[in-house]
């Protein structure tokens, strides 16, 4: 499929980019969700509570005008979709709250700096290896040189307010970066019996590098031949967060058209956040005659890592780790794709390996896309909780299966943890196979 395809836009529309009224019709305001609402839970506000911000959808809906109250109520989810699972109505509240955000969006005048610094990062950096090499390279002499350190001991960050806040939060480069992987394939080791396309993400070719490569290994080591595509971008999963539909589609058609035509067997991420949005460009390019029908022969390709290699006949010729392990659900795996058996039954495959649950796994860590970093003092009250029932289990590895939620939970372990290393779930099968190999 040419670039032409790949340009070709529909118009995101005012009445499509909104919450539908149908959608909006199956809440019956039972309440059952509230309880798993973790802004509802930290702050017992209603109108932070999945049903509450349903009525103010409502209310918009019905002719009410966009103010600055029901911005703030919105802009505080976390998207984590929680309140989907606990609904007994099949409420897709997923969907709305993303409509929701896209119809701000559109109504939401922003100053000149605003509206440049919001251009820059989801319409110019994200989309581009260039640029994200060259923030990246920039990151890494930060961190690496000492200057980091020199920083914080001058206590420069307290001068930077807000910013200065947050750059602990800033996850670390990892160099070399994997963009330069983009365009190769990698062999599979033994019989190949799947050809598989791994989605390398965006700021993972420089923060999360070596899971990448960890995630081709094991692919490789379960007989797939795994190819990089060139051509592949950002999935477009933090545009949608943000209500940008109009960048998100035109990611997801360049997508599609890098990666659907190679003749591949699954399309893979090691991304849940990422792999949610993956799976819903159908949804996204629903009313794009040109792209509807690829976008959902795109999603149904589209893998998480675990579910694909909980689907196979797994290579089970692991050296034990030895380690006491919890799993932090990704929320975008377990609500979002409704995985939760996979990555669990990959970490009880691992010989040695003691896993052990957690209580609430399944509750929102706070990191959520980019929310530590906008709403740093909530999302920090809710990381206080998780790792207070991640201390009930005692692991020396907590376990998760998205690099947002890893970014996080590392924080939390500096801040209130007892040293646990914080893993995805394909570095440690990586460990167990690399220790099978030596
Ligand atoms: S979203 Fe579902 S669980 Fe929550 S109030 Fe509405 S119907 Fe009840
Ligand atoms: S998505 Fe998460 S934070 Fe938002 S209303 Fe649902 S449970 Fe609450």
């Amino acid at each position: 499929m040419g670039a032409s395809l790949a340009e070709s836009s529909v118009s995101s529309s005012a009445s499509i980019d909104k919450p539908q009224q149908a959608d909006l019709d199956r809440c019956v305001h039972c309440g059952l969700c509230l309880n798993a609402c973790p802004t509802y839970r930290e702050l017992g506000i209603e109108m932070d509570s999945p049903r509450g911000r349903i009525y103010q959808m409502v209310q918009i809906a019905s002719g009410a005008p966009i103010t600055d109250s029901y911005r703030e109520h919105i802009d505080l989810c976390l998207a984590c979709r929680g309140c989907e699972s606990a609904c007994p109505s099949g409420v897709q509240y997923g969907r709305l709250v993303e409509a929701a955000r896209a119809e701000i969006e559109a109504e939401t005048p922003r100053g000149w700096l605003a509206r440049t610094v919001r251009n820059f990062v989801f319409r110019k950096l994200l989309p581009s290896p260039a640029l994200l090499t060259a923030a990246g390279a920039g990151l890494y002499i930060y961190q690496a040189t000492g200057l980091q350190k020199l920083v914080r001991a001058l206590g420069l960050l307290r001068l930077m307010g807000p910013f200065g806040e947050r750059e602990a939060l800033a996850p670390a480069a990892q160099i070399p970066f994997f963009f330069r992987q983009i365009g190769k394939t990698f062999p599979a080791e033994g019989e190949k019996r799947y050809r598989v396309a791994l989605m390398a993400g965006c700021i993972a070719n420089v923060s999360f590098a070596r899971l990448n490569e960890a995630t081709v290994r094991v692919l490789q080591k379960n007989g797939c031949e795994v190819v990089i595509p060139a051509g592949q971008t950002c999935c477009g999963a933090l545009h949608v967060h943000a209500g940008i539909r109009d960048e998100a589609r035109k990611l997801a058609r360049r997508n599609i058209d890098a990666v659907l035509d190679g003749g591949f067997d699954a399309i893979i991420t090691n991304a849940a956040g990422c792999g949610s949005t993956l799976k819903e460009y159908d949804e996204l390019l629903e009313h794009d005659p040109q792209y509807a029908d690829r976008a959902v022969k795109f999603k149904s390709l589209m893998k998480d890592v675990t579910e694909f290699l909980a689907a196979i006949d797994l290579n089970r010729n692991m050296a034990p780790v030895n380690a006491t392990v919890t799993y932090q659900d990704s929320c975008h795996l377990a609500h979002g794709q409704k995985i939760r058996k996979a990555p669990r039954q990959l970490l009880t495959a691992i010989p040695g390996l003691k896993f052990r649950e957690m209580p609430l796994s399944d509750i929102c860590c706070g990191s959520a896309g980019i929310y530590n970093v906008l709403h740093t003092d909530l999302s920090m009250q809710i990381l206080e909780k998780k790792m207070a029932n991640v201390e009930l289990a005692k692991p020396e590895i907590i376990a998760t299966a998205n690099p947002g939620c890893m970014i996080q939970l590392e924080v939390g372990v500096r801040r209130w943890g007892k040293g646990e290393r914080v893993m995805h779930v394909v570095e440690l099968l990586d460990e167990a196979y690399s220790a099978a190999s030596r």
